[in-house]
């Protein structure tokens, strides 16, 4: 299947949802101070404990949502499919089995379902929050899954 691609409409402020895994927890909080100028720009999201660590070290508002192992990266996840989620930064753990590693791989999946741009260590990170882009009225491409939702049913 090669879907046709579709342009949903421009959006600012971006809606960008952040999440680490415990080891990867300073490391997010070194990016999120850094980036803090443009961060606060924007809305964001997070998983529990993510979003409670990065409001109380930097005094960012944060949507917060459950803690990642108890729904959070789901509910990340459907936010995304329902088009509320513009840009996920998820700095998951390569080196530690997770409790909830389905979950983890289900926002990977759906992220890449609908074409949101993903940023999963520190530099990829950094080139994304550095796109002119990111603050500009960028249209995302939609995939168009009609074609899948149209197929002969078995
Ligand atoms: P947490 O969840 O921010 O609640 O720690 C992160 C995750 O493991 O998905």
């Amino acid at each position: 299947m090669n879907p046709v691609k579709k342009e949903i409409k421009p959006l600012l402020p971006r809606r960008i949802a952040l999440v680490a895994h415990d080891n990867k927890k300073a490391d997010m909080l070194d990016w999120v101070r850094y980036n803090k100028g443009t961060l606060g720009k924007h809305l964001l999201y997070a998983t529990g404990t993510t979003g409670k660590m990065i409001e109380d070290e930097t005094g960012i508002h944060v949507n917060r949502l459950h803690s990642g192992p108890l729904g959070g990266d789901l509910q990340i996840g459907a936010k995304i499919s329902e088009g509320d989620i513009d840009v996920l930064v998820f700095f998951w753990d390569p080196l530690e089995p997770q409790p909830h590693d389905p979950d983890v791989k289900a926002l990977l999946r759906i992220a890449v379902v609908w074409n949101i741009p993903v940023a999963c260590n520190l530099s990829s990170a950094d080139y994304l929050i550095s796109s002119p882009l990111i603050g500009s009225n960028y249209e995302r491409a939609l995939p168009d899954y009609e074609g899948y939702l149209r197929r002969p049913r078995p």
